[in-house]
Formats: C-alpha cells, sequence, structure tokens
C-alpha cells in the first residue's frame, strides 16, 4: 500500500517536470524566434514567473560594465519584497552576483523584514553572454515554499543557458542595427537613415493628409575655424553643436547629420509658422553655445509640405535653395522656401 503510495507520488512529481519541460520548450521556442527586443524582455520575465511559480518579478538589464539600466518589473500589490531593504540591497550589488542561480533566505539579505516576508526565498538568476560577462538579472521572491524543489531549479538553470543566448543575439542585432543608422562622430542619424525617414514622414504625409517641415542647416565659415584652430578642435565643434541640436528639438522632431558639417530635422506634423519657430530657436541655441576658440553660427533653410510645394520629391530641393539662400543673405539666419526670389 505504501510502495503503491510512493509510486504515485513519483509518478505525479514526473507528470509534473514533464509539464515544466514542456513550458519550458514552448517558452524558449518563443523567446527565440523574437525579433523585437521589448517583447523579448516581456517574454523572458513572464517565463521565468511561469517556471518558477513566482508571483511578480523584476527583470534588470545591464551594460557592458554591469550596471543597471533598465528595468522591466511585474509586481503584484501585496508582494512586499518590492518595498523592502532586500530589494534595494541587491539592486546596489547586483554586477557583484556572479553567475549561479541563487536561492537564499530573505533574511540572508534583510534583517528588518519578519512574518511572511522575512521567511520568503529570494531567487535571483543571472543571465549571461557566451564571454560570461552578465547581460541580465532576474529577481523574484517566492511566498510559496513548497513549490521550491531542485526539479525546478535544474530547469531554471536551462531557461538561463537558453534566453541568455537569444538575448545576447537580439541585443547584438539591435546594437549593430542602431551602428548602421548612426554617424559615428556626432552619434546622430546617418545620411542613410534621413534619406529612408524623409521618404516615409513625407509619404504618410500624403496619404493622411498631414503636415511636415524640413530643415536644412549649414555651419557657417567652418573650413574657416578647421584652418584655424585644427581639424580635430573642429570636430569637437560638430560633437557639441549636436547635443544643442538634441536639446532644442522636440521628441517627435529628427535631426541628423546630412554630411560634413550640413545637417538635417524632419519636423511632423508642423506648421510652417511653427518651422521657422524651431529654426529659428536652433539657430540662437548655436550661436549661444560656448564653443572653444570662439563662436560659431549657422545658417538654416526650411521647407514646408504641401504648404511650400504639393511635390514631396521637391522639399529637399526647396529647404537646401532656402539655405543657400539664408548664406547669400550674410549668413547667421533662418530663410523659409516661400521667401526665395
Ligand atoms: P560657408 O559659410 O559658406 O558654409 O563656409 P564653410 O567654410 O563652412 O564652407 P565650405 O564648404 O567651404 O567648408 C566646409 C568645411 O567643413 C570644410 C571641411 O573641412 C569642414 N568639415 C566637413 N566635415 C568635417 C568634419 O567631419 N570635421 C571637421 N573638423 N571639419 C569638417
Ligand atoms: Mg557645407
Ligand atoms: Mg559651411
Amino acid at each position: 500500500m505504501l510502495e503503491h503510495q510512493n509510486m504515485l507520488a513519483k509518478y505525479k512529481e514526473l507528470l509534473k517536470i514533464n509539464e515544466k519541460l514542456t513550458q519550458l520548450h514552448w517558452i524558449v521556442a518563443q523567446v527565440a524566434g523574437e525579433t523585437d527586443l521589448n517583447t523579448m524582455h516581456n517574454l523572458i520575465l513572464n517565463g521565468f514567473m511561469q517556471i518558477a511559480e513566482v508571483p511578480g518579478c523584476h527583470f534588470i538589464l545591464l551594460d557592458d560594465n554591469g550596471i543597471p539600466f533598465q528595468t522591466v518589473k511585474r509586481s503584484i500589490e501585496d508582494n512586499p519584497f518590492v518595498s523592502c531593504e532586500a530589494y534595494q540591497k541587491i539592486f546596489s550589488q547586483i554586477n557583484t552576483i556572479g553567475n549561479q542561480n541563487l536561492l537564499l533566505p530573505h533574511s540572508h539579505f534583510c534583517n528588518n523584514c519578519s512574518g511572511e516576508c522575512g521567511l520568503a526565498m529570494l531567487q535571483i538568476l543571472p543571465l549571461h553572454n557566451k564571454h560570461g560577462n552578465p547581460l541580465a538579472v532576474l529577481l523574484a521572491q517566492h511566498l510559496n515554499h513548497p513549490t521550491i524543489n531542485d526539479e525546478t531549479q535544474m530547469i531554471l538553470e536551462l531557461f538561463t543557458i537558453q534566453v541568455s543566448l537569444a538575448l545576447e543575439n537580439a541585443m547584438l542585432n539591435k546594437k549593430f542595427e542602431n551602428l548602421s543608422i548612426t554617424d559615428a562622430l556626432t552619434g546622430l542619424y546617418n545620411h542613410r537613415y534621413f534619406a529612408e525617414r524623409l521618404q516615409k514622414e513625407v509619404s504618410l504625409c500624403s496619404c493622411m493628409p498631414k503636415e511636415l517641415c524640413l530643415i536644412m542647416l549649414d555651419v557657417d565659415k567652418f573650413k574657416n575655424y578647421n584652418d584655424s584652430f585644427g581639424h580635430p578642435a573642429g570636430d569637437r565643434v560638430l560633437k557639441t553643436m549636436s547635443k544643442t541640436f538634441t536639446q532644442t528639438i522636440r521628441p517627435m522632431d529628427v535631426v541628423a547629420r546630412y554630411g560634413g558639417e550640413e545637417f538635417a530635422f524632419i519636423l511632423p506634423n508642423t506648421s510652417p509658422q511653427e518651422g521657422i519657430h524651431l529654426a529659428e530657436k536652433i539657430r540662437c541655441a548655436v550661436a549661444n553655445t560656448d564653443f572653444a576658440y570662439r563662436p560659431i553660427t549657422a545658417s538654416l533653410g526650411v521647407a514646408h509640405y504641401p504648404a511650400h510645394t504639393p511635390h514631396s520629391i521637391e522639399l529637399l530641393k526647396l529647404a537646401d535653395k532656402a539655405l543657400y539662400q539664408a548664406k547669400a543673405n550674410g549668413r547667421n539666419r533662418v530663410v523659409v522656401a516661400s521667401d526665395i526670389e
């Protein structure tokens, strides 16, 4: 009778492991097939919660130095862990946790908690790249002791290995994707990205219908600056100026290095008046920036779709014409396409 009961218990245990392994299989397949990084984060977080049977979880993403740069959370209201000292402590020591899957009593990190929280177990699951460097940490508190067993811990180890690989690949892809659309000197979008984005934005305008402004900017007398103070000093000006641009534009605007000392701004849903206003703001921001050696100014041309042209293809030409008019009129000024003689 006892033997029969033991066998039944063992059978139930095996069924549970089988169920968990099937769960693991589907979760890993989903994660590995995902190309969007944010969706992948959520799949990993949900998968971890399912396998570990925890009610909430923190997924902490680490940069190349092991410093947290983003946290994706799923917490239940009454999970006491998130507001307690232990969580803060682990968070501050996250880059010293090592690469072991840890299951530790809550009291290991916090002596102040009593009751349910004080007795609970913390699950800390570090994710690593293939060189053993940390990528992320999954952090949760078990509220229900009986679910913690060796099999679950083993399945969590398998989960860690497989999703780490998928996460590393997705992060590398994102890095390369970012590099391919970024200008190396300034960190702004490059010409290729700008051309593609402009085409997208204008085609969106023509079918909605919507409006947009395009600003072209060229640094004044920059050859003279380079000749006087050297090319590296000129490079520093371009870098500083790019920071000024990103601080001056609105979140919806796009700024790119068009080439050399020329920059382009796409301003979606922007009227001609708003476009001129922003161009003037950018011009003033450049003129008021404290560059080394001497002040720097820029000339800007503004064109609006559809007020200045019903043909999206002409927008760039018009903004460029306006920019050269600004140069001809004496530099350090904004000219609008409608004002070109
Ligand atoms: P203008 O007011 O007519 O625009 O005069 P300018 O001197 O700015 O125009 P020009 O086209 O004669 O010279 C552009 C200069 O920009 C020459 C080039 O050395 C410099 N330049 C272009 N790209 C870079 C860069 O990446 N770094 C540095 N330091 N200089 C650059
Ligand atoms: Mg130029
Ligand atoms: Mg110039």
